[in-house]
């Protein structure tokens, strides 16, 4: 643990650049990894012996609960004891279920851990039929009579809204003769996700292309991802692309019948729970309204210019005479800058002072106790994420390269981090956890602030053209692509409504229609892309999902912009509402909590600022290659 007085001497260090102690360590083993980049598991239990008591205590609270079924509608003082009891085993559970979990991920290969983690998942599972009998109890007291013990019992009131939420989704909820006729088809339902697994993990077969140089590469999806990012040569990029959708291709005709699988299903459920379409099925977990998604795509569709801008820009400084779509991901220019970690920490900590002296208080308190799993090793799982546990704080794990990539998730996955400390300080545990819906907004605010800061930090166009790409290209990736996505499933979902004939051609005749409107003349769009469709996981697996991406991301943009523009008590006046927002953790419908904090996603102008900003990041692309040229 830091003492203030190293920390400060730290910040000192990073400004002169002698910090060559914290660079990433050349050893892949653990142990020789220094304890302060390693997580500190004993905030959550002092050992295993601690984690057996909290087994054995979560076990005999679970055989209580069960004994109350019967008593809800007795009156307000049962109904509130249920919920007190169901509290108490979230969050231990949040505790017995993290241990082993996050020392599992640190490394995959410990057999003893792994054997007490597979224990958890199987209590869980039991816990899941022993209180299947809550909800439908629940459901059965009148909610008028639910609604008054909640103003009669002032102890019942934070659960006032999940209460509501319960009763809200009754509404598609069938009787029991239909309830128990739509069970029957739940494995069937689930077949065309493992049809696709099949096809596209087990039994496909990816070939080997010849590139340039004469090595031989097999274009699988990690391989592809990776030479459309390296390879220089524009020739290999076009060689890699023809092989690896050409894979697809070849059995277009099947994912095609998969995916009228998918389609049918949804349309199916949709109408025997009477919804209207299937975008009202769909969106109506999250109490969505349609338009949402509607005014989405139509304020994307007419929004392309910038994207169009980029390309045309891209294409000019790779020297390209025609631009392809496998051209969107090598770099234009190379840069051996790095980004030591305890560098990156003071560069998150400062880029999100705007924020206010308790946020900046709360991260750097945060930052000191161990929850932060810097680097690679040996059997350590890849990636980045943030896991909380309620009481304790939220673990983020990461593999760190000292890379701008590296810094940009760090500032990502401590934006959620933050998001569940806010959360856990201001809200009782049934309503702490906040969903998909309003978590990327968190994340993706405190990577705008980053690259601001960074932008501010240094003249050199070479970087700061490196940092508007970053930005840029996640704009790209993560709302233009995403939107395309589901205007994509949108149609082929209206066709499925309308009883029309779903195949590989109509599939691909979107896809290819709708590449074509939004990229127009500035990319060359290869016939063979019309595929792309095929090897989408999200559209067989999480239909009507893909919009969320973008959504957050207008929040996001929106709420920077109230944040950062504007006359100082506006600028404050935004920024409180947004760290509301933060500390609202999931107290209501999504849309009803970012309609709180000033965003309107029903509204086009709230689209509009992505692509407004967007245009700008352009812009000064364009000028800072100028003066690098
Ligand atoms: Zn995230």
């Amino acid at each position: 643990m830091r003492t203030l007085t190293v920390s400060s001497l730290s910040v000192f260090l990073a400004a002169v650049g002698l910090h060559a102690e914290a660079a990433q360590p050349a050893s892949r083993n653990r142990s020789e990894i220094p304890a302060q980049y390693r997580w500190d598991f004993t905030a959550i239990y002092p050992g295993w012996d601690a984690w057996e008591v909290g087994m054995k205590d979560l076990e005999a609270r679970m055989e209580a609960f069960a004994k109350l079924k019967g008593s809800l509608a007795q009156g307000p003082a049962q109904l509130l004891a249920a919920y007190r009891a169901l509290d108490e085993i979230g969050i231990l559970q949040y505790k017995v279920f993290r241990y082993p979990q996050l020392q599992r991920d640190t490394d995959t290969r410990m057999q003893d851990v792994a054997g007490k983690f597979q224990r958890v998942t199987a209590l869980f599972a039991r816990f899941g039929t022993i209180t299947a009998w809550f909800t439908p109890e629940l459901l059965q007291i009148p909610q008028t009579t639910v609604e008054q013990w909640i103003r009669e019992t002032p102890e019942l009131a934070p659960y006032r809204f999940p209460i509501r939420e319960d009763f809200r989704k009754h509404k598609h909820v069938l009787d029991e003769r239909g309830e128990k006729l739509l069970s029957y088809a739940t494995r069937s339902n689930q077949s065309p996700r493992s049809i696709y697994t099949e096809l596209s993990t087990s039994d496909v077969k990816f070939p080997a292309v010849k590139l340039g140089d004469g090595t031989e590469v097999v274009v699988s999806p990690a391989n592809y991802a990776r030479l459309l990012r390296t390879r220089y040569e524009q020739a290999d990029r076009a060689k890699a692309f023809e092989a690896h959708i050409g894979t697809y291709a070849a059995t277009a005709n099947t994912y095609a019948a998969i995916y009228d699988g998918v389609l049918q299903r949804g349309w199916f459920m949709a109408q025997a729970r009477n919804f209207a379409s299937t975008m009202d099925a769909g969106l109506e977990d999250s109490a969505v309204p349609p338009e949402v998604l509607t005014t989405l795509i139509e304020t994307v569709r007419n929004g392309v210019a910038p994207l169009r801008r980029y390309a045309e820009l891209r294409r000019k400084l790779l020297g390209l005479k025609e631009y392809h779509l496998y051209d969107a991901f090598i770099p234009v220019f190379r840069s051996d800058k790095t980004y030591d970690f305890d560098m990156s920490k003071d560069l998150v900590l400062a880029s999100v002072a705007p924020l206010g002296a308790e946020y900046v208080g709360k991260y750097r308190k945060w930052m000191q106790g161990g929850k932060l799993d810097v680097y690679e090793n040996d059997g350590k799982r890849s990636g980045a994420y943030s896991a909380d546990v309620y009481g304790v704080g939220p673990y983020v794990l990461m593999n760190y390269n000292d890379t701008m990539d590296a810094l940009f998730t760090f500032a990502h996955e401590a934006g959620h981090a933050m998001h569940s400390v806010l959360s856990s300080d201001e809200q009782p545990f049934v309503t702490s956890q906040y969903t998909i819906f309003v978590a990327e907004v968190a994340s993706t605010t405190n990577e705008r602030f980053l690259l601001e800061h960074l932008l501010a930090g240094t003249t050199d166009p070479r970087e700061r053209f490196l940092l508007l790409q970053h930005a840029v290209d996640e704009i790209v990736g993560t709302f233009y692509t995403q939107v395309l996505f589901a205007d994509f499933e949108l149609q082929a979902h209206r066709l499925a409504e309308k009883g029309q004939p779903i195949t590989s051609d109509v599939l691909s005749g979107i896809y290819l229609q709708l590449l074509r409107e939004y990229y127009g003349e500035s990319v060359t769009v290869d016939e063979s892309y019309k595929y792309t469709w095929a090897r989408i996981p999200h559209f067989y697996n999480s239909p009507y999902y893909v919009y969320q991406y973008a959504t957050c991301f207008a929040s996001s943009a929106k709420l920077f912009k109230d944040m950062t523009t504007g006359e100082a008590p506006a600028r404050r006046a935004a920024t409180e509402r947004y760290l509301t927002l933060l500390k609202s953790g999931g107290n209501d419908q999504p849309m009803k909590q970012l309609q709180k904090a000033g965003v309107d996603l029903t509204q086009r102008a709230t689209v509009q600022a992505v692509i407004d900003q967007m245009g700008e990041l352009v812009s000064r692309m364009e000028a800072e290659s100028a003066k690098i040229r």
